[in-house]
């Protein structure tokens, strides 16, 4: 895609810091870390979204992160990390080509996931009929 700024990134149109590359997939370290280490993982092809990812290239970029993580775990003397992606603009999904961030975590770095909520009474049941009726 010509106007996107990973396909740039991947074209060498736009410096990055490699973290990890191979034939398909390339990792890099996001521009605006969350945590130093926040790394993006990519498809070298180019996908909007996960849904459009087909599930080959799933794969290959899951295998990428096993590798990876350790490493930046370990580089970054992280307690654990938030492995995150953002599926469209709803979710925040702001560079329309599929990416998951890996996010080094530290104890007390001070940030909260999001809040639960229990279901009202019923609610479970019904959406669970229809995700199911949608499969
Ligand atoms: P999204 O909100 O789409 O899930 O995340 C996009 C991420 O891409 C953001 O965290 C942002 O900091 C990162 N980003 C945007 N432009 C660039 C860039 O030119 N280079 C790098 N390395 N990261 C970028
Ligand atoms: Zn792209």
């Amino acid at each position: 895609m010509d106007d996107c700024i990973f396909c740039k990134i991947i074209k060498g149109e736009i410096p990055s810091y490699k973290v990890y590359e191979n034939g398909d997939v390339l990792a890099f370290l996001d521009i605006t870390p969350v945590n130093s280490g926040h790394t993006l993982v990519i498809s070298k092809n180019h996908y909007d979204n996960l849904i459009d990812l087909p599930e080959e290239e799933a794969g290959k970029l899951i295998n990428v992160i096993k590798k990876i993580t350790p490493a930046i775990v370990k580089a970054t003397e992280a307690d654990g990390f938030n492995l995150n992606l953002n599926n469209g603009s709803a979710a925040g999904q702001v560079i329309n080509h599929v990416h998951f961030h890996i996010v080094p975590r530290k104890n007390n770095d001070g940030y909260k996931l999001w809040p639960g909520h229990v279901y009202p009474a019923g609610e479970a049941e019904i959406v669970l009929e229809k995700i199911k009726s949608n499969l």
